[in-house]
């Protein structure tokens, strides 16, 4: 970082992340002007969030993994029944199509 004062190359002093952004202070050795820089989201609250997500997803596919209690519901066992009974009708002679 660039000193405005006096232009001379500014040397970082404190880095301040405890807030979720990563906030750098600087001071000019020269004209002992201080300063600071916003560097926007701190690494540590960016692999945070990606942890979060990733451990969102992880349970989701465990979620998805486990059998599902409700599968052996009457409705799914309904379809075949239908089918046997067009194939009965068919084999009947029945034609829904008129
Ligand atoms: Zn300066």
């Amino acid at each position: 970082m660039i000193c405005t004062k006096c232009g001379q190359q500014m040397r970082m002093t404190d880095k301040n992340t405890f807030t979720g952004r990563d906030i750098r202070e600087y001071k000019c050795d020269a004209c002992g002007h201080e300063d600071w820089e916003d560097h926007g989201t701190a690494l540590w609250q960016i692999l945070s969030d990606d942890r979060e997500e990733f451990e969102a997803a992880k349970a989701a596919r465990e979620a998805a993994a486990e059998p599902d209690a409700q599968a052996e519901s009457p409705q799914s066992n309904e379809n075949p029944a239908i089918s046997s009974w067009s194939r009965f009708l068919n084999w009947l002679g029945f034609r829904k199509e008129k």
